[in-house]
């Protein structure tokens, strides 16, 4: 499956915001740093109001989401590159998602000790991403030096594709950069060579900016410092209140509501974060619909139709025939596969087809 690893510093309300996502106690909160030792996933469900529309044409009786894991990951602090507090399970714990989400302190609270002692989430920002910088900058410099010369002396093939992406990659850490600069212009076969790697400031981040409850729907000072920093790293900011966050989840969905209106929220500020979520790791959905279920699935974008079949199970990809497929605005519209049928709107597609968001897909294949 696809991970999140939620990380940042100390007591900025990590365990918080994943026990309300998991709904566990598994993470405890305390107001302590190092509480969290252990790596610890949650799936969670991705909301999408796409499914009960399919559901009502289909008359299906059950809705199953698709899934994405977060990854609460234990707090880091200054030197863990160089091994300190939980510093080096920390970076391999990172080293295995394949997105960051990085909560930032946005709230005052004399009662939680600060680790810096002062509320500014810019430079805690900075503080979590001269570590990552650091591991990455060790990592390149260790690996460098043998690819290099097996790039030159010997005339090596796979040295020579992944010497100039180090050399970008180095340049860019030694100027204080991350690596996650090269993703905005990189041309698509470098890409699987540069994940290859596997350094920890190229994968995606996303900022969550966590509030005190009366800043839940306005922000602050802070999240707006947040909001401009992320935008330039061409990254992306979200405003939630962990507290809110966390009593909402031992609500029931209605008395939720009702907790939200009166704040003046419209949805749990974990729908928004599951989605960033999954718009952070590139994902689509695509559906299958029928009277005993409408289920989401989950994509890479950019993924062929025997890859989504493959999803499904391994022998739908093996044996791969034919999709039937169905964009979801005509399936709802026209009422459901027979009608699109009628109006044309079903498209046959083959091995070669790439999925779109939202297709509704029915598989033939060879067992
Ligand atoms: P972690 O170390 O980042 O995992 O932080 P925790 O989730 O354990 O939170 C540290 C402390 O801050 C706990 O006592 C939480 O109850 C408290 N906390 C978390 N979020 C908020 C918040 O939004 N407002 C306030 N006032 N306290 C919070």
């Amino acid at each position: 499956g696809f991970k999140c690893g939620i990380v940042g510093l100390p007591n900025v309300g990590k365990s918080t915001l994943f026990n309300a996502l998991t709904r566990t106690a598994a993470a405890q909160a305390a107001n302590y740093p190092f509480c969290t030792i252990e790596p610890n996933t949650g799936e969670v469900a991705v909301p999408d109001p796409r499914m009960k529309a399919i559901a009502a044409v289909a008359k299906s009786q059950n809705i199953i989401p698709t899934r994405i894991s977060f990854v609460d990951i234990a707090g880091l602090v200054r030197g863990a590159s160089k091994g300190e507090g939980l510093g080096n399970q920390f970076l391999a714990n990172i080293r295995e998602v394949d997105a960051i989400v990085h909560v930032l302190r946005c709230f005052e609270d004399d009662d939680i000790t600060h680790v810096e002692g002062r509320i500014d989430p810019v430079s805690d920002a900075e503080t979590v991403e001269t570590e990552l910088m650091l591991s990455d900058l060790e990592s390149i410099e260790r690996r460098i030096v043998q690819i290099r010369k097996r790039a030159t002396t010997a005339k090596d093939k796979e040295a020579l594709a992944v010497l100039p992406l180090m050399e970008k990659a180095l340049e860019l850490l030694q100027a204080g950069k991350p690596v996650r600069i090269l993703l905005k212009d990189i041309a698509p076969e470098d890409l699987p060579i540069l994940q290859e790697l596997n350094l920890l400031t190229s994968k995606p981040v996303l900022y969550v900016c966590n509030v005190a409850e009366s800043d839940a729907v306005a922000g602050n000072e802070h999240t707006r410092a947040v909001a401009a920093m992320a935008d330039a790293q061409g990254a992306e900011s979200v405003v939630i209140s962990a507290a809110i966050e966390a009593e909402v989840a031992q609500l029931s969905d209605e008395e939720g509501k009702e907790f939200l209106d009166a704040i003046g929220l419209e949805e749990p500020g974990l729908d928004r974060l599951i989605r960033a979520g999954y718009r952070l790791l590139d994902l689509i959905t695509y559906f299958t619909a029928g009277p005993k279920e409408t289920r989401a699935w989950t994509v890479k974008r950019g993924a062929k139709a025997p890859q989504a079949a493959g999803v499904i199970h391994t022998d739908f990809e093996r044996g791969f025939i034919r999709a039937q497929t169905i964009a979801f605005d005509d399936y709802v519209t026209l009422g459901g596969e027979v009608a699109a049928k009628e109006a044309g709107k079903a498209r046959d597609e083959g091995k070669e087809y790439v999925v779109q968001d939202g297709d509704v897909m029915l598989f033939r294949f060879n067992t």
